[in-house]
């Protein structure tokens, strides 16, 4: 088995957890921004696959932190696990900039049909023939194994927009299509701070010697980067205004036959399950086959991750001793309601994507859906309007009123 063996069971994000709980304090904060490669362990946790589709969640990773390290000396981790909320905050907060990031994909996804300097130009870059030796060995790095160090992922979106002069929305679809923790938010607005979007001002150019640096030489680039950046447009396509009108929440019955909708947003029913009443009658739960997958064109690991990771989630389900109804597509579901004998569907809040649009979808053609928030976000993606900083003080308060031993 190898590192990137990374299977999507609940059970082995729980045990890679568990492994990487030592590591969690000095050893973290000193050797996050060192990238080693792809055949060492190195210094970061790689749990994002898991917490992508929370087969863990994030309360336990920092559950699981507080039993060995305290909130300051595990700060530097603490911090990072909180980037990935205030992304997700962020970008529900302002849903408008991922529906406008789809309509650029689309216009360049025609643009690579009609444009055959701009088609080969992405193709080159994807499959790692630029010549920019570090560049090439990152993309084929994302495609073989599904996941990129941090570090790597800034000088690769770097390189792309300013050295390559390709569009930021192309290298974050290249991105969302091969990442096994591929993820709406976290990815185009990380993106989007590369590009200079997120953060006005301040955009983030590759460094030849950081990234010697930080490689410990297994890089030491001569090629001619891009010293400094230029303006990046907004968009390319034309800017949206309206928003879709969302469909109005429907109130959980506790007396009715209730179906539990699982998803690939939020797949540790385990812990989520206790914001429902103690005496819904829940008849089983069934799980929706993933709209990302059916959207974005993901790789072939990533579809398996996926597709894994939702049947894991209703595999443990079933051990439980409760009927399981199947994985099913979105336009099946109504069917798959009635079948069951349940009258309405709980579910968990799916943060802006694919998700979210396939569940408002349900919604809007009468599905009643009720669907609750954890906790967590509904707690902490308020604080997410403005810039990380302000948000960061925030967590002592965030984890206080969730009770944890802060
Ligand atoms: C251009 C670009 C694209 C990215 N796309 C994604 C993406 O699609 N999905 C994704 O989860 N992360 C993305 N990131 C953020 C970050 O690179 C990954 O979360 C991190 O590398 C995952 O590896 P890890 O689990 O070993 O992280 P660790 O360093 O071990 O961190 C622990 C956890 O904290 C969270 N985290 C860490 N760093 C960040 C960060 N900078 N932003 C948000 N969350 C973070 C992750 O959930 C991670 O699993 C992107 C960053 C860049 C620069």
């Amino acid at each position: 088995m190898t590192i990137f063996d990374l299977k999507p069971s609940r059970a082995a994000g729980v045990a890679k957890l568990a492994a990487f709980l030592p590591a969690m304090g000095r050893a973290y904060s000193d050797g996050r921004n060192t990238d080693l490669g792809p055949d060492q362990p190195g210094f970061v946790s790689r749990l994002s696959p898991y917490l992508r589709h929370r087969l863990i969640t994030e309360q336990e990773v920092i559950e699981a932190l507080l039993t060995r390290h305290s909130l300051g000396s595990a700060n530097s981790f603490v911090s990072e696990v909180f980037w990935r909320t205030y992304w997700k905050g962020w970008l529900n907060n302002h849903p408008i900039v991922w529906l406008q990031y789809e309509e650029d994909v689309r216009l360049l996804n025609a643009r690579k049909a009609d444009d055959s300097a701009f088609r080969e130009s992405v193709a080159a870059a994807e499959a790692g023939n630029t010549g920019i030796r570090c560049f090439d060995a990152w993309a084929r790095e994302l495609v073989q194994t599904g996941y990129l160090h941090n570090h790597a992922r800034m000088w690769f979106a770097s390189l792309w927009v300013f050295t390559l002069k390709l569009p930021w929305q192309a290298g974050a679809d290249f991105f969302l299509r091969h990442l096994l923790d591929g993820d709406c938010a976290a990815n185009t607005l990380s993106w989007r701070w590369v590009a200079g979007l997120q953060t006005r001002g301040k955009q983030y150019i590759a460094d030849p010697e950081n990234i010697r640096r930080f490689t410990q030489g297994r890089f030491a680039p001569t090629e001619a980067f891009a010293p400094t950046g230029f303006p990046v447009a907004e968009t390319l396509a034309p800017p949206l205004s309206a928003l879709p009108v969302p469909a109005l929440p429907i109130a959980l019955d506790p007396q009715k036959p209730t179906l539990l909708l699982l998803h690939e947003e939020d797949l540790a029913w385990e812990s989520w399950q206790s914001l429902l009443p103690s005496n819904l009658a829940i008849v089983g739960a069934v799980a929706l086959a993933s709209p990302r997958v059916a959207t974005q064109n993901p790789s072939a690991p990533v579809r398996d991750f996926v597709v894994g990771a939702l049947h894991d989630s209703l595999g443990r389900w079933q051990h439980s001793g409760r009927q399981a109804w199947g994985v099913v597509a979105q336009a099946a579901l109504p069917e798959t309601l009635a079948i069951s004998g349940a009258a309405q569907i709980v579910t968990p809040v799916a943060p802006i994507g694919p998700t979210a649009t396939a569940l408002d979808g349900l919604a809007a053609a009468g599905v009643p859906l009720r669907r609750l928030q954890r906790p967590w976000d509904a707690l902490s993606w308020p604080f997410a309007t403005k810039g990380f900083f302000p948000f960061r003080e925030k967590i002592p308060k965030i984890l206080r009123e969730l009770g944890l031993p802060v």
